[in-house]
């Protein structure tokens, strides 16, 4: 038997995982869908749109305005279902063995859907520290609004919030650690020619290989020096070349190839610094190829701003905070990249402790087992009490 904030909770998550909102597209929809549940609840919230005004993050404040304070937060948006084998309709929220399968119920909708249960719990609950939400677009596409919610909600609130907690499935384990990331390409433009004449033109294949092998080194290097933590798998900072693409006949030497690559850092290093490192080297590869053919030329372009790590000390306040309201005291450390750096950047002591299994996020027939949201529903629950004492 579900509770009735249960019930109504799954209810919730079935309105949610209808609107079809991707990484990229407006999240207009849902954004209005989660504004009239907190007006019919008289909750003040505020919009922090894009520059085009097709998609927006929405904030609020439960509670007093007082020091302290926890901000749950999410991304409305979800990834695509093409090319999956969904035994369900992706966008309708079915019920089948206790558990819930729709795009998003899992990442990270169901973390949402228990946010938005608990606004009534919340507010009758005399709290004297105040529970912010902070819901967020185009996570799935780079964490794209995560540094301007957690500005904005810095810059409007008199009285700062002190925690985070970033509602990713984590199948409620608080998490403290996670790799930072960026996806990069690469483009060598060189000189085409009858292969024979490699010595006179510029291969862009043989550059990119040059290139990627300074990659590999570098990450090597990078373990070397010991730049390791221990408490991620693999326990250093990764460079991995993931796509190449270049040439069209064996014969014939490439003017022109591209490869697409990550960087994925543990939290004591810095990816701009990397990628910084990496512009050095091939400014110097460029400008002695540029003595044979003047018009080589090496670009690389971030896909997305670096999102940075996460790297939660033990010590910090919310470890205590968040053992006691999950009622999990195993902390972990987690290799995909959210925004939970980003809020930790702007002051927020932060973790990630969410319903569901990263496992069945991005799949087809994603799903969130019932008993992960009653779950996530009883932390809340718990912060409420703590809160209000
Ligand atoms: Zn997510």
């Amino acid at each position: 038997m579900h509770s009735p904030t249960l019930i109504n909770c799954i209810h919730i998550l079935k309105d949610l995982v209808s609107y079809d909102v991707l990484g990229g597209q407006s999240n207009l929809s849902i954004v209005d869908y989660i504004i009239k549940y907190l007006n019919e609840r008289d909750i003040e919230y505020h919009l922090v749109p894009n520059k085009d005004l097709n998609k927006a993050s929405i904030h609020c404040r439960i509670g007093p305005s007082a020091v302290g304070g926890i901000i749950l937060s999410g991304h409305t948006d979800v990834v695509p279902v093409e090319g999956q084998d969904w035994h369900t309709h992706p966008f309708t929220l079915t019920e089948k063995d206790n558990k819930l399968y729709g795009r998003g119920s899992c990442d990270m909708k169901g973390f949402l859907a228990c946010c938005l249960a608990s606004v009534d719990l919340f507010k009758n609950a005399g709290l004297k520290k105040p529970v912010y939400f902070a819901f967020s677009y185009d996570e799935e596409i780079g964490c794209l609004a995560g540094p301007e919610l957690a500005a904005a909600i810095n810059n409007h609130y008199k009285m700062k919030p002190e925690f985070a907690i970033i509602g990713e499935p984590s199948m409620m384990k608080p998490v403290i650690g996670q790799k930072g990331i960026c996806v990069l390409e690469t483009t060598v433009y060189g000189s085409a020619g009858h292969s024979s004449r490699i010595r006179q033109e510029v291969s862009a294949i043989h550059v990119a290989a040059k290139l990627i092998t300074w990659l590999e080194d570098k990450m090597d290097q990078m373990i070397m020096d010991g730049r390791m933590d221990k408490r991620f798998y693999p326990p250093h900072t990764s460079l991995h070349v993931g796509m190449i693409k270049g040439g069209i006949a064996p014969n014939v030497i490439a003017d022109k190839c591209t490869f697409y690559w990550d960087v994925r850092v543990i939290p004591q290093d810095d990816i701009l610094t990397i990628i910084h490192d990496f512009d050095i080297y091939c400014k110097d590869v460029e400008n002695d190829l540029k003595l044979r053919y003047a018009d080589t030329r090496i670009v690389t372009e971030q896909h997305h701003p670096p999102v940075p790590p996460l790297g939660t000390e033990e010590t910090s306040e919310i470890v205590p905070l968040i053992k006691k309201i999950s009622g999990s005291t195993e902390l972990s450390t987690v290799a995909y990249a959210a925004e939970a750096g980003q809020f930790a950047n702007e002051g927020f002591k932060t973790v990630v402790c969410g319903p569901g299994d990263i496992a069945q996020a991005h799949r087809a027939n994603e799903f969130i087992d019932i008993d992960q949201m009653d779950q996530c529903l009883k932390m809340m629950f718990n912060l409420a009490t703590e809160f209000s004492q």
